[in-house]
């Protein structure tokens, strides 16, 4: 029996090819049975000493690295299909509360533990498939002290730990003078987003949304677009913000959809929300706080984001900018009430995290309440998403229509 064992610090590169955005395949590969599945995960053990186990059905390598606040351990794989009951990572034991696990680009998957306390891993190791039993994946969790946490998770950052990889814009600065669109769909991979109460998510809703919106704009021919993923990938937030102000966008929309906890009231409608330090109202606040958690989910360390944009915060550009956003904003909700519901107080701002382009006008819009039964009847019906991104293409076209904003188009 081949046993891997590797030492925290070691596992650091075993899976560098996967983390370089230049060497994603072009065309992704499709077919999920070329990849390894992961079909069983449990937990052993209490709180000095936790085990994990996910089952595959062949070896995969690993990479594993740890993030403070809240503390965190994330093992990044190769691709992988996983198989696994629902539920499964929703309850915890011992040293790990939660994990989760799903695609964050083409060619890796990565697996996410919340912890209970401050732990580290003492053994991480892929047993190889034997006659009967499947190959697995072992990973011991013994308790530590915030100390060592803390001076373990710098000694990876300083051992070269890339993180995700940067994103690729992928924009073709081929002299297309046409303004640029950027649309974000929330989300995405082991992000899943809010959910409704059949387990429908928000990154698929918003996924599908955004590319039908994309459809209309590129058909009427007028803008470029260009989508911050096409697949249920995940793509941090700082990454997004980055591909609209590389690519020149003329306009930067991203689609979510909002839930409320139950008991606690029963909103619908959609809003739109722009950027500002202070948040316009508390569930404007929350609801920035929920957004903003996507890097947590996903194992992102926020740290080591380059805060390239809060020194310019009061800037003129700046300040321009957030002016047509709002100007943006209004002409969106004029058109969407013709054709949906939306929320009492339509018009919002709070400090979301992907509106932070100081040059790019930019919106997210929550096209309504998973937690709403006609909401999500709406969000869930192709012709109630047609309407709303109809009329979504309309606001952007009267919008871009209005600004002499080609002029930032096929700039740098
Ligand atoms: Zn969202």
């Amino acid at each position: 029996m081949a046993i891997r064992t590797a030492s925290w610090v070691f596992l650091g590169f075993l899976f560098a090819t996967a983390a370089s955005a230049a060497e994603r395949p072009a065309t992704p590969p499709s077919a999920a049975d070329s990849f390894p599945v992961a079909t069983a995960a449990r937990l052993g053990g209490d709180e000095s000493q936790t085990r994990f186990v996910m089952d595959f059905t062949r070896k995969i390598d690993l990479r594993v690295f740890t993030l403070a606040d809240p503390y965190r351990v994330v093992v990044d794989i190769p691709q992988v299909a996983f198989q696994l009951p629902p539920k499964t990572g929703e309850s915890g034991r011992g040293l790990i509360k939660a994990f989760r696990f799903g695609l964050v680009m083409q060619g890796g998957s990565r697996i996410v533990f919340d912890l209970t306390k401050p732990a580290r891993i003492e053994k991480a190791f892929v047993v190889d498939a034997t006659d009967g039993a499947p190959a697995r994946l072992v990973l011991d969790f013994v308790l530590s002290d915030r100390e060592s946490f803390l001076r373990r998770s710098a000694a990876e950052a300083v051992a070269g730990r890339a993180g995700l990889p940067q994103a690729n814009s992928g924009v073709a600065r081929g002299g297309d003078p046409r303004p640029l669109v950027v649309l974000d769909p929330g989300h995405g991979g082991l992000d899943t987003g809010t959910k409704g109460p059949h387990g429908e998510e928000e990154k698929d809703i918003v996924l599908d949304f955004a590319q039908r919106l994309r459809e209309r704009i590129e058909k009427a021919g007028k803008y470029r677009v260009l989508m911050t993923r096409t697949d249920d990938t995940f793509v941090p937030l700082a990454d997004r913000v980055r591909m609209a102000r590389d690519a020149g966008a003329a306009l930067f929309v991203s689609i979510h959809a909002d839930s409320l906890p139950h008991g606690e009231g029963d909103a619908r409608g959609a809003s739109i929300y722009t950027l500002s330090e202070t948040a316009t109202d508390s569930e404007a606040a929350r609801l920035a706080e929920k957004e903003n958690r996507a890097d947590v989910i996903a194992g992102v360390d926020l740290k080591s984001e380059p805060d390239d944009v809060a020194g310019i915060l009061i800037d003129l550009a700046e300040r321009e900018t957030k002016s047509y956003s709002v100007q943006f904003a209004h002409k969106l909700a004029g058109e969407m009430k013709g054709v949906t519901r939306l929320h009492k107080t339509p018009l919002k701002s709070a400090g979301f995290r992907v509106l932070r382009a100081p040059d790019v006008p930019s919106v997210l819009v929550e096209l309504g309440y998973v937690s709403n039964r006609e909401d999500l009847h709406s969000l869930l019906s192709d012709s109630w998403r047609n309407h709303t991104a109809e009329a979504m293409a309309q606001a952007i076209d009267s919008y871009l229509g209005s600004h002499a904003v080609g002029a930032r188009a096929g700039t740098n």
